[in-house]
Formats: structure tokens, sequence, C-alpha cells
């Protein structure tokens, strides 16, 4: 199936949802319903209480909001005045938001409280990040994100690419996209972007990056695996994100066949997400501890070139930080040795 039909197919409410999976979910769930067949199927054939199933299937959990924060990693403190299309945290990159469309509703996902909002964001004029983006010149790299970038049109991504190509300043360009493993058909049924992210990366003074994310193994089959070949064959350094959670991939084990297929397919494993607090997804939240006695072990099984970076984001905007080292986040005062032990660090 191309994949403009693939949108145009998508199970997008509570009662074709139930049809399909021949289940009942929650009526008085707060968020929007939007799944693609293909991946439903995928979904069918797991199971709907599957890790596949949890991340992308409402559920009566969501209905419990407190907790969470709908800005939870402070990006707001960070857009730019003149244009809602730039977050500028750390001086030399910058995020680009042309979208807030993106090809599944991730459960978990703090987007999932702005997804779809009208609030005119996508739709600001794009003169403004230009200008912005010429006025600093230290800003190297720009990191397409959204949304999903992959879901705005090829003839849009690549008006946005040839003006960026204009800037000497910015040396990457990154996405940030779940599309290889939600709906392989962007890639597989569109040529044309195969094309313009290999004539970008190959004749222009930019380096594409394409950070995939992907939770868990069960994402990928031999679609995902031929989109994961092909975007490879366009010679653009792809990498990987995953977020860690309850229910979903909190086993060494889990994240160990993740990672390894990934190693396997050319994808090289960049970070490994402690989950945000976010408003009706505080079911798939562990604490740092836990989060850290799994990567812990992680570490025994996989070269440090194969193992991503554990990270947090600190509320507020304070940015990303490593979630392993417990001098940089919350200092607790113990040390988990590579057995797992906790340890007390001040050992009288
Ligand atoms: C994560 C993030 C980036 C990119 O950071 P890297 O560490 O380079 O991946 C840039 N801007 C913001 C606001 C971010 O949250
Ligand atoms: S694809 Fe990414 S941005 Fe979109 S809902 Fe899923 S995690 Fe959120």
């Amino acid at each position: 199936m191309n994949w403009v039909s693939e949108f145009q197919t998508a199970i997008k409410s509570i009662a074709a949802l139930e049809e399909f999976f021949q289940s009942t979910f929650p009526k008085n769930n707060p968020y929007p319903i939007f799944l693609p067949l293909e991946l439903a199927k995928k979904i069918r054939s797991h199971g709907i209480d599957s890790p596949l199933g949890k991340q992308f299937l409402p559920s009566n959990e969501e209905v419990h909001v407190q907790g969470g924060l709908v800005d939870p990693i402070g990006d707001l403190v960070h857009q730019v005045s003149s244009t809602k299309q730039l977050i500028h945290r750390y001086p030399n990159r910058a995020l680009f938001l042309p979208t807030t469309t993106c090809p599944v509703i991730c459960r978990f996902c703090f987007r999932k409280n702005e997804l779809y909002e009208t609030d005119g964001k996508f739709h600001d004029d794009f003169s403004h990040a230009l200008e912005y983006l010429r006025s600093h010149p230290e800003i190297q790299e720009l990191i397409f994100t959204g949304g999903d970038p992959f879901s705005l049109s090829t003839q849009k991504l690549q008006t946005y690419l040839e003006h960026f190509a204009q800037l000497s300043h910015i040396k990457y360009v990154r996405f940030h996209t779940r599309y290889p493993v939600i709906m392989p058909s962007r890639f597989l049924s569109d040529p044309n972007l195969l094309q313009l992210l290999r004539h970008h990366n190959q004749s222009t003074h930019q380096k594409i990056l394409i950070a995939i994310h992907t939770n868990h193994l069960d994402e990928w089959g031999e679609e995902e695996n031929t989109a994961a070949q092909k975007l490879k064959e366009t010679g653009i350094e792809l990498l990987s994100q995953t977020v860690l959670m309850k229910g979903i991939n909190d086993h060494t084990k889990t994240l160990l066949h993740l990672f390894q297929h990934l190693i396997g397919q050319g994808i090289r494993p960049y970070y490994l997400h402690h989950p945000d607090t976010v408003k009706g997804a505080m079911h798939f939240s562990l604490t740092l501890s836990e989060g850290r006695m799994i990567y812990n072990d992680l570490r025994n099984h996989l070269p440090g070139w194969a193992i991503p970076h554990y990270v947090i984001d600190i509320p507020g905007g304070h940015g990303k930080v490593s979630a392993f080292n417990p001098e940089t986040f919350d200092f607790s005062g113990n040390l988990i040795t590579r057995q797992g032990q906790i340890k007390k660090l001040i050992d009288t």
C-alpha cells in the first residue's frame, strides 16, 4: 500500500478499533485515535496486550491524567520568539518543527497532548525561521522533528532542504522519525524521497542523519528492515532512540534483542530515554534506580559502541543529562556495581 493510502485507510475511531480487534476499548479516552492498518495487523498478530499493543492502543490507564506535565521537557521555554517552528536550547543545534502530524499516536508520548492542535504553529511563516537561522551562525545542526517530519510531502521536504542548503554554517541535518517502523511504505512507496535524501547528503555540504524511534524488536519485520536498508544505501547515517518504559521494554533481554537487531541493520543505538512525566502516560513510568539497574546490566552484554546514552530530560527546559551518572541528577549517594548491587558511595 502506498503511504498516502495508509493515511486514508487508518483506523480513526474507537468503533473502528473495536471492530478491527474484536475487543472493547475505553470510550472516555481523552486522546485521539490514529492507527494505520498495516501496523494494526502487526499488533493483532502479537496480541493487544503485547508490548506492541500497549504502545499504540488506548487504555483505561490513560484516563488518569494526574501527575504528568503537558510540556514535560520544557521545550516552550526555548521556543524562538519570532517563530513557533524553532526551538533553540543548545547553542550549536536547533529543533525545526514543520508539522504536528504523526503516522500513529503513541500512547506514551507527550505530544499526544498537542497533536492535531490548531494553534497555528505549523502554518507559521517559514521566512521567520530562515531569518533566525541566518542570523545565528553558531547553529551547526538543524534537527527536523514534530510531529514526524516525514509526514510532510517529499516536495515540501525538498523545499525546506533547498533553503537550508543555502546556509553555509549548517553542517548537519538530522531527522527524528518513527516512520521506518510505523509506516515503512513512506520510503518503500516513494523513491523520490530516498533520492532527495541521497542527493542532499552527497551533493550539498550538509550531512544527513536519521534517528529512528524504536522501542521493541517486534516493531521490526521484513518491510521495516527493507526500509532501513534503503535508507542505509543512500549513505545516510542511521541512529536510534528508544524510550525505556514499564511493561514495554523494561528488561535487559528485551533491550538487548532490540539493540542487537539494530546494530545488525547498521543502525547505531544513540539514546535510551528515561520516560518523561507525561499526563495520561504515567503507567509507563519507572524509577531512575530501576532504569539504572537495567542499563548497568546492558553494559555487560554490549560493546561500548552499541550502547546508547541513557538520558533524562530535566523538567523545565534544562536539557538532557545522563541518567546513569548519579552525580548529574538527583544525587542519591548510591553507586550501582557491575553486578547490579547498590552500594553506598560513602562506605565507612
Ligand atoms: C534533544 C534535543 C536536541 C538534540 O540534542 P542531541 O543531544 O544533539 O541529540 C536539541 N534541542 C532540544 C530542545 C532537544 O530536546
Ligand atoms: S511518532 Fe513520535 S511524536 Fe508522534 S506520537 Fe509517536 S512518539 Fe510521539
